[in-house]
Protein backbone atom coordinates (compact mmCIF):
# COMPACT_ATOMS: atom_id res chain seq x y z
CA UNK A 1 0.00 0.00 0.00
CA UNK A 2 0.76 3.84 -0.50
CA UNK A 3 0.72 5.15 2.90
CA UNK A 4 0.78 8.81 4.04
CA UNK A 5 2.60 9.23 7.52
CA UNK A 6 1.29 12.49 8.67
CA UNK A 7 3.91 13.66 11.98
CA UNK A 8 6.31 10.94 10.30
CA UNK A 9 9.37 12.92 11.63
CA UNK A 10 8.19 12.89 14.76
CA UNK A 11 9.35 10.52 17.41
CA UNK A 12 6.68 7.72 16.80
CA UNK A 13 5.65 8.53 12.95
CA UNK A 14 9.39 8.22 12.25
CA UNK A 15 9.75 4.44 13.90
CA UNK A 16 6.38 3.52 12.55
CA UNK A 17 7.77 4.61 8.76
CA UNK A 18 10.51 2.46 9.60
CA UNK A 19 8.55 -0.90 9.96
CA UNK A 20 6.19 -0.22 7.04
CA UNK A 21 8.77 -0.06 4.57
CA UNK A 22 10.02 -2.95 6.12
CA UNK A 23 6.52 -4.58 5.67
CA UNK A 24 7.26 -3.75 1.97
CA UNK A 25 4.57 -0.60 2.16
CA UNK A 26 5.55 2.70 0.09
CA UNK A 27 5.47 5.68 2.38
CA UNK A 28 4.81 9.17 2.00
CA UNK A 29 5.38 11.69 4.97
CA UNK A 30 4.18 14.81 5.66
CA UNK A 31 5.70 17.03 8.64
CA UNK A 32 6.16 21.06 9.44
CA UNK A 33 8.95 20.04 11.37
CA UNK A 34 6.88 22.13 14.34
CA UNK A 35 8.28 19.36 16.56
CA UNK A 36 11.10 17.86 14.54
CA UNK A 37 14.69 18.01 12.74
CA UNK A 38 15.07 17.72 8.72
CA UNK A 39 18.06 15.52 9.73
CA UNK A 40 15.66 12.74 10.68
CA UNK A 41 15.08 12.10 6.75
CA UNK A 42 18.05 11.00 5.65
CA UNK A 43 18.10 8.64 8.79
CA UNK A 44 15.40 7.10 7.99
CA UNK A 45 16.09 6.79 4.29
CA UNK A 46 19.33 5.23 5.67
CA UNK A 47 17.45 3.20 7.36
CA UNK A 48 14.70 1.81 4.68
CA UNK A 49 16.97 1.49 1.93
CA UNK A 50 14.34 3.61 0.28
CA UNK A 51 13.78 7.43 -0.86
CA UNK A 52 11.14 9.02 1.05
CA UNK A 53 8.51 11.87 -0.43
CA UNK A 54 8.19 14.03 2.32
CA UNK A 55 6.19 17.00 2.16
CA UNK A 56 6.56 19.54 4.34
CA UNK A 57 3.60 22.03 5.24
CA UNK A 58 1.26 22.33 7.69
CA UNK A 59 -1.82 19.95 7.41
CA UNK A 60 -4.28 22.90 8.61
CA UNK A 61 -3.86 24.42 5.10
CA UNK A 62 -6.56 22.38 3.21
CA UNK A 63 -5.41 23.63 -0.18
CA UNK A 64 -2.34 22.02 -0.02
CA UNK A 65 -3.29 18.59 2.29
CA UNK A 66 -5.70 18.63 -0.96
CA UNK A 67 -3.13 18.85 -3.42
CA UNK A 68 -0.83 16.43 -1.91
CA UNK A 69 -4.06 13.51 -2.06
CA UNK A 70 -4.23 14.75 -5.82
CA UNK A 71 -0.65 13.77 -6.59
CA UNK A 72 0.40 11.17 -4.25
CA UNK A 73 -2.20 8.60 -5.17
CA UNK A 74 -2.58 7.00 -1.17
CA UNK A 75 -4.28 4.05 0.13
CA UNK A 76 -4.36 4.87 3.70
CA UNK A 77 -3.59 7.26 6.18
CA UNK A 78 -1.92 7.11 9.46
CA UNK A 79 -1.90 10.56 11.35
CA UNK A 80 0.45 11.14 13.88
CA UNK A 81 0.80 15.22 13.20
CA UNK A 82 -0.01 16.88 16.30
CA UNK A 83 0.86 19.11 19.24
CA UNK A 84 0.97 17.07 22.52
CA UNK A 85 2.62 18.78 25.30
CA UNK A 86 -0.04 19.10 28.15
CA UNK A 87 1.20 21.67 30.13
CA UNK A 88 1.78 24.05 26.79
CA UNK A 89 -1.95 23.60 25.65
CA UNK A 90 -3.26 24.85 28.91
CA UNK A 91 -0.98 28.13 27.75
CA UNK A 92 -2.36 27.55 24.52
CA UNK A 93 -5.73 26.05 23.75
CA UNK A 94 -6.30 27.69 20.68
CA UNK A 95 -3.29 26.53 19.18
CA UNK A 96 -3.57 23.13 20.07
CA UNK A 97 -7.46 22.88 19.15
CA UNK A 98 -6.61 24.66 15.78
CA UNK A 99 -3.56 22.54 14.96
CA UNK A 100 -5.01 19.10 16.27
CA UNK A 101 -8.89 19.25 15.13
CA UNK A 102 -7.33 21.53 11.60
CA UNK A 103 -5.20 19.35 10.49
CA UNK A 104 -8.08 16.19 11.00
CA UNK A 105 -10.67 18.35 9.30
CA UNK A 106 -8.26 18.65 6.56
CA UNK A 107 -7.23 15.08 6.55
CA UNK A 108 -11.01 14.22 6.04
CA UNK A 109 -11.77 16.01 4.35
CA UNK A 110 -8.75 15.37 1.48
CA UNK A 111 -9.47 11.55 2.03
CA UNK A 112 -13.38 11.52 1.24
CA UNK A 113 -12.71 13.72 -2.03
CA UNK A 114 -9.94 11.33 -3.03
CA UNK A 115 -11.71 7.93 -1.93
CA UNK A 116 -9.23 6.94 0.50
CA UNK A 117 -11.07 4.94 2.93
CA UNK A 118 -8.65 3.86 5.70
CA UNK A 119 -7.11 6.40 8.90
CA UNK A 120 -5.83 5.32 11.76
CA UNK A 121 -5.33 7.55 14.40
CA UNK A 122 -3.17 7.93 17.49
CA UNK A 123 -5.45 8.79 20.52
CA UNK A 124 -3.95 8.36 23.99
CA UNK A 125 -4.86 7.30 27.25
CA UNK A 126 -5.26 10.55 28.58
CA UNK A 127 -9.18 10.28 26.94
CA UNK A 128 -10.13 7.75 30.43
CA UNK A 129 -10.05 11.19 32.27
CA UNK A 130 -9.79 10.96 35.96
CA UNK A 131 -12.35 8.75 37.00
CA UNK A 132 -11.70 5.24 35.43
CA UNK A 133 -11.22 2.03 36.78
CA UNK A 134 -7.71 0.61 36.22
CA UNK A 135 -6.74 -1.35 34.18
CA UNK A 136 -8.56 1.04 31.00
CA UNK A 137 -10.39 -0.76 28.58
CA UNK A 138 -11.68 0.88 25.42
CA UNK A 139 -15.59 0.30 26.35
CA UNK A 140 -15.25 2.90 28.87
CA UNK A 141 -17.19 5.63 29.17
CA UNK A 142 -17.72 8.77 28.81
CA UNK A 143 -14.20 10.38 27.98
CA UNK A 144 -13.26 12.93 29.71
CA UNK A 145 -9.65 14.53 29.39
CA UNK A 146 -7.96 16.92 32.34
CA UNK A 147 -6.30 19.72 29.96
CA UNK A 148 -6.81 21.10 26.56
CA UNK A 149 -4.28 18.38 24.95
CA UNK A 150 -6.48 15.70 26.13
CA UNK A 151 -9.73 17.26 25.04
CA UNK A 152 -8.66 17.64 21.59
CA UNK A 153 -7.97 14.00 21.57
CA UNK A 154 -11.39 13.22 22.96
CA UNK A 155 -12.81 15.20 20.56
CA UNK A 156 -10.86 14.00 17.63
CA UNK A 157 -12.43 10.47 18.92
CA UNK A 158 -16.16 11.68 18.30
CA UNK A 159 -15.46 13.80 15.11
CA UNK A 160 -14.08 10.01 13.68
CA UNK A 161 -16.91 8.17 14.99
CA UNK A 162 -19.54 10.41 13.35
CA UNK A 163 -17.67 10.85 9.95
CA UNK A 164 -17.18 7.17 9.72
CA UNK A 165 -20.97 6.55 10.58
CA UNK A 166 -22.28 8.62 7.83
CA UNK A 167 -19.33 7.11 4.91
CA UNK A 168 -19.49 3.60 5.18
CA UNK A 169 -15.89 3.91 2.80
CA UNK A 170 -14.18 5.28 5.80
CA UNK A 171 -13.16 3.22 8.66
CA UNK A 172 -11.20 4.23 10.90
CA UNK A 173 -8.02 2.43 14.12
CA UNK A 174 -8.11 4.84 17.21
CA UNK A 175 -5.39 3.86 18.88
CA UNK A 176 -4.91 4.80 22.31
CA UNK A 177 -1.46 4.53 23.72
CA UNK A 178 0.15 4.43 27.13
CA UNK A 179 3.48 5.71 27.46
CA UNK A 180 5.71 5.25 24.51
CA UNK A 181 10.06 5.08 25.51
CA UNK A 182 12.77 3.69 23.87
CA UNK A 183 14.29 4.07 20.34
CA UNK A 184 14.91 2.09 17.25
CA UNK A 185 17.70 -0.48 18.32
CA UNK A 186 19.70 0.86 15.61
CA UNK A 187 20.29 3.64 17.82
CA UNK A 188 20.47 6.21 14.63
CA UNK A 189 16.31 7.60 15.49
CA UNK A 190 14.65 8.05 18.93
CA UNK A 191 13.16 10.45 21.22
CA UNK A 192 14.46 14.14 20.83
CA UNK A 193 12.01 16.30 22.21
CA UNK A 194 12.51 20.09 21.34
CA UNK A 195 13.78 22.35 24.53
CA UNK A 196 13.12 21.01 27.82
CA UNK A 197 11.90 17.60 28.08
CA UNK A 198 8.09 17.30 29.31
CA UNK A 199 8.48 13.33 29.87
CA UNK A 200 10.12 11.00 32.27
CA UNK A 201 12.32 8.88 30.01
CA UNK A 202 14.17 11.87 28.08
CA UNK A 203 14.42 13.48 31.49
CA UNK A 204 16.50 10.94 32.68
CA UNK A 205 18.60 9.76 29.67
CA UNK A 206 19.51 13.54 29.99
CA UNK A 207 20.99 13.52 33.73
CA UNK A 208 22.37 9.57 32.70
CA UNK A 209 24.17 11.42 29.40
CA UNK A 210 25.17 14.89 31.88
CA UNK A 211 22.97 16.97 30.07
CA UNK A 212 21.30 17.59 33.75
CA UNK A 213 22.03 17.43 36.81
CA UNK A 214 19.19 15.46 38.65
CA UNK A 215 15.64 13.86 37.72
CA UNK A 216 12.72 15.68 40.07
CA UNK A 217 10.95 12.66 41.01
CA UNK A 218 7.31 14.59 41.03
CA UNK A 219 5.80 13.21 44.87
CA UNK A 220 6.72 10.14 46.76
CA UNK A 221 3.41 9.44 48.72
CA UNK A 222 0.79 8.28 46.27
CA UNK A 223 -0.80 5.11 47.64
CA UNK A 224 1.45 2.70 45.07
CA UNK A 225 3.36 0.48 46.15
CA UNK A 226 7.23 2.83 46.86
CA UNK A 227 4.86 6.34 46.68
CA UNK A 228 5.82 7.47 43.07
CA UNK A 229 3.60 7.02 40.14
CA UNK A 230 3.29 4.11 38.22
CA UNK A 231 2.64 4.23 34.41
CA UNK A 232 2.18 1.66 31.50
CA UNK A 233 5.65 2.18 29.26
CA UNK A 234 5.29 0.70 26.21
CA UNK A 235 8.19 0.16 23.86
CA UNK A 236 7.81 2.45 20.47
CA UNK A 237 8.84 -0.64 18.21
CA UNK A 238 6.07 -2.23 19.76
CA UNK A 239 3.72 0.75 19.24
CA UNK A 240 4.79 1.02 15.98
CA UNK A 241 4.48 -2.66 15.42
CA UNK A 242 0.16 -2.02 16.44
CA UNK A 243 0.03 0.44 13.96
CA UNK A 244 0.61 -1.97 11.13
CA UNK A 245 -1.43 -4.80 12.51
CA UNK A 246 -4.35 -2.50 13.12
CA UNK A 247 -3.83 -1.10 9.31
CA UNK A 248 -4.68 -4.50 8.01
CA UNK A 249 -7.35 -4.92 10.46
CA UNK A 250 -8.80 -2.32 8.85
CA UNK A 251 -9.58 -3.97 5.85
CA UNK A 252 -11.34 -6.76 7.37
CA UNK A 253 -13.14 -4.50 9.75
CA UNK A 254 -16.93 -4.02 10.08
CA UNK A 255 -17.33 -1.39 12.48
CA UNK A 256 -16.86 1.97 11.03
CA UNK A 257 -14.77 3.04 13.83
CA UNK A 258 -12.33 0.56 16.15
CA UNK A 259 -10.50 1.79 18.99
CA UNK A 260 -7.77 -0.24 20.97
CA UNK A 261 -5.46 0.27 23.75
CA UNK A 262 -1.75 0.17 22.52
CA UNK A 263 -0.14 -0.72 26.41
CA UNK A 264 1.90 -3.50 28.02
CA UNK A 265 -1.11 -3.97 30.81
CA UNK A 266 1.82 -3.23 33.89
CA UNK A 267 2.43 -0.56 35.95
CA UNK A 268 5.99 0.82 36.55
CA UNK A 269 7.00 2.94 39.21
CA UNK A 270 9.30 6.42 38.69
CA UNK A 271 11.73 4.59 40.91
CA UNK A 272 11.41 1.90 39.42
CA UNK A 273 12.07 3.40 36.45
CA UNK A 274 15.32 4.82 37.76
CA UNK A 275 16.40 1.31 38.75
CA UNK A 276 16.42 0.05 35.32
CA UNK A 277 17.73 3.05 33.78
CA UNK A 278 21.32 3.21 35.85
CA UNK A 279 21.62 -1.16 35.49
CA UNK A 280 20.90 0.09 31.58
CA UNK A 281 23.17 2.86 31.14
CA UNK A 282 25.52 2.03 34.17
CA UNK A 283 25.14 5.41 35.12
CA UNK A 284 24.54 6.96 38.83
CA UNK A 285 20.63 8.42 38.12
CA UNK A 286 20.97 11.59 40.77
CA UNK A 287 17.12 12.36 42.36
CA UNK A 288 15.44 14.35 44.36
CA UNK A 289 12.22 14.07 46.13
CA UNK A 290 9.63 17.18 44.71
CA UNK A 291 6.28 17.72 45.27
CA UNK A 292 3.38 16.16 43.19
CA UNK A 293 3.09 17.89 39.51
CA UNK A 294 -0.82 19.28 39.31
CA UNK A 295 -3.11 16.62 37.33
CA UNK A 296 -0.83 13.41 37.54
CA UNK A 297 -2.70 10.18 38.45
CA UNK A 298 -1.50 7.64 41.03
CA UNK A 299 -1.06 4.66 38.51
CA UNK A 300 -2.91 3.16 35.43
CA UNK A 301 -2.35 0.63 32.50
CA UNK A 302 -3.78 -0.82 29.83
CA UNK A 303 -6.20 -3.65 29.66
CA UNK A 304 -5.11 -4.78 26.42
CA UNK A 305 -6.84 -7.72 25.36
CA UNK A 306 -8.62 -6.23 23.32
CA UNK A 307 -5.94 -5.81 20.90
CA UNK A 308 -4.11 -9.12 21.29
CA UNK A 309 -7.10 -10.70 20.52
CA UNK A 310 -8.77 -8.98 17.38
CA UNK A 311 -5.29 -7.55 15.83
CA UNK A 312 -2.84 -10.57 17.34
CA UNK A 313 -0.77 -7.69 18.66
CA UNK A 314 0.76 -7.37 21.81
CA UNK A 315 3.82 -6.04 23.30
CA UNK A 316 6.85 -7.95 23.79
CA UNK A 317 9.47 -5.72 24.83
CA UNK A 318 10.39 -4.91 28.94
CA UNK A 319 11.47 -2.15 30.87
CA UNK A 320 15.21 -3.14 30.90
CA UNK A 321 14.93 -3.44 26.29
CA UNK A 322 12.99 0.47 26.79
CA UNK A 323 15.77 1.29 28.96
CA UNK A 324 18.71 -0.28 27.09
CA UNK A 325 17.57 1.47 23.28
CA UNK A 326 16.67 4.75 25.12
CA UNK A 327 20.57 4.52 26.15
CA UNK A 328 22.00 3.61 22.73
CA UNK A 329 19.90 6.41 21.48
CA UNK A 330 20.86 9.02 24.08
CA UNK A 331 24.36 7.69 24.15
CA UNK A 332 25.23 8.15 20.47
CA UNK A 333 23.06 11.34 19.79
CA UNK A 334 23.48 13.48 23.19
CA UNK A 335 22.52 16.45 21.56
CA UNK A 336 19.70 14.31 19.61
CA UNK A 337 19.52 14.90 15.66
CA UNK A 338 21.56 17.54 13.97
CA UNK A 339 20.64 21.19 13.43
CA UNK A 340 20.45 20.81 9.08
P1 LIG B 1 6.05 14.30 17.89
O1 LIG B 1 5.85 15.72 18.26
O2 LIG B 1 7.41 13.72 17.96
O3 LIG B 1 5.50 14.04 16.40
C1 LIG B 1 4.41 14.77 15.86
C2 LIG B 1 4.88 15.34 14.53
O4 LIG B 1 3.79 16.06 13.94
C3 LIG B 1 6.04 16.32 14.68
O5 LIG B 1 7.10 15.91 13.82
C4 LIG B 1 5.46 17.67 14.26
O6 LIG B 1 6.41 18.47 13.60
C5 LIG B 1 4.31 17.24 13.36
N1 LIG B 1 3.18 18.18 13.29
C6 LIG B 1 2.50 18.74 14.32
N2 LIG B 1 1.51 19.52 13.85
C7 LIG B 1 1.54 19.44 12.50
C8 LIG B 1 0.77 20.02 11.47
N3 LIG B 1 -0.25 20.86 11.73
N4 LIG B 1 1.08 19.73 10.18
C9 LIG B 1 2.11 18.89 9.89
N5 LIG B 1 2.88 18.32 10.84
C10 LIG B 1 2.59 18.58 12.13
O7 LIG B 1 5.04 13.43 18.76
P2 LIG B 1 4.94 11.85 18.97
O8 LIG B 1 5.36 11.55 20.35
O9 LIG B 1 5.55 11.14 17.84
O10 LIG B 1 3.36 11.70 18.94
C11 LIG B 1 2.66 11.36 17.75
C12 LIG B 1 1.17 11.37 18.04
O11 LIG B 1 0.89 10.47 19.10
C13 LIG B 1 0.63 12.73 18.49
O12 LIG B 1 -0.66 12.91 17.91
C14 LIG B 1 0.53 12.59 19.98
O13 LIG B 1 -0.48 13.42 20.52
C15 LIG B 1 0.16 11.13 20.13
N6 LIG B 1 0.54 10.57 21.43
C16 LIG B 1 1.83 10.67 21.85
C17 LIG B 1 2.18 10.17 23.11
C18 LIG B 1 3.59 10.30 23.62
O14 LIG B 1 3.78 10.20 24.84
N7 LIG B 1 4.60 10.52 22.78
C19 LIG B 1 1.20 9.54 23.91
C20 LIG B 1 -0.10 9.44 23.43
C21 LIG B 1 -0.43 9.95 22.18
N1 LIG C 1 7.74 12.41 36.33
C1 LIG C 1 8.65 12.76 37.32
N2 LIG C 1 9.60 13.71 37.04
C2 LIG C 1 9.70 14.32 35.82
C3 LIG C 1 8.78 13.92 34.80
C4 LIG C 1 7.82 12.97 35.10
O1 LIG C 1 8.59 12.26 38.43
O2 LIG C 1 10.57 15.19 35.64
C5 LIG C 1 6.72 11.39 36.61
C6 LIG C 1 5.31 11.92 36.46
O3 LIG C 1 4.85 12.45 37.69
C7 LIG C 1 4.54 10.67 36.06
C8 LIG C 1 5.57 9.82 35.31
O4 LIG C 1 6.84 10.36 35.66
O5 LIG C 1 4.14 9.96 37.19
C9 LIG C 1 5.41 9.87 33.81
O6 LIG C 1 5.33 11.23 33.42
P1 LIG C 1 5.32 11.65 31.91
O7 LIG C 1 5.21 13.14 31.87
O8 LIG C 1 6.46 11.01 31.20
O9 LIG C 1 4.01 10.97 31.31
P2 LIG C 1 2.46 11.11 31.72
O10 LIG C 1 2.12 9.83 32.37
O11 LIG C 1 2.30 12.29 32.59
O12 LIG C 1 1.78 11.26 30.41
Amino acid sequence: MRILVTGGAGYIGSHTVVQLAAAGHDVVIVDNFANAKRSVVPRLEALTGTTIPVHAFDLTDRVRTDELFATEHLDAVIHFAGLKAVGESARKPLEYYENNLGSTFSLLAAMRRHDVGRLVFSSSATVYGDRAPVPYREDYEPLAAVNPYGRTKVMIEHVLADAAAADESLKVAVLRYFNPIGAHPSGTIGEDPLGIPNNLLPIIAQVAVGRRDKLSVFGDDYPTADGTCERDYIHVEDLAAGHLAALDALAEAQAPVNVWNLGTGRGTSVLEMVTAFEKASGTAIPYEIAGRREGDLAAYWADPTKAHAELGWRATRDIDDMCADTWRWQQGNPNGYPDA
